[in-house]
């Protein structure tokens, strides 16, 4: 039996489109934030100030936003989104590697995940 209040429970499961795996549950994935962060060529030469927004601030935005995404309960592979923060709405997913990379440095953390296979 469903002990969550009412307002809580949905029948409505939102499904994202792993890019090896094909559609499956939210509940599969992990959210990695943001997607297209690059590291500074050079992080010595930043500021305080400009390192911290590196490291810590983020868009917020209202409308289509690109994140990374790891199927944790899958293949374990991360990959990007493209979702309307407002509707839920994915527009698409794609793989990190090769052609449409959202960042390097999440495609580097795909290269090494494979170097462990
Ligand atoms: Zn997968």
């Amino acid at each position: 039996m469903n002990t969550a209040p009412r307002r809580w429970r949905t029948s409505t499961v939102l499904l994202i489109e792993c890019p090896w795996c094909g559609p499956r549950a939210e509940t599969e994935f992990s959210y990695g934030g943001e997607a297209g962060i690059e590291r500074p060529a050079d992080p010595y030469a930043l500021s305080d100030a400009e390192w911290a927004d590196y490291l810590f601030f983020r868009r917020n935005p209202r409308g289509a936003h690109r994140e990374l995404w790891n199927h944790a309960q899958g293949c374990r592979r991360w990959f990007g989104v493209e979702r309307d923060t407002v509707s839920y709405r994915i527009e698409k997913s794609y793989r990190l590697s090769g052609a449409g990379s959202a960042r390097p440095a999440a495609a580097h953390i795909e290269a090494s995940e494979e170097k462990r296979r």
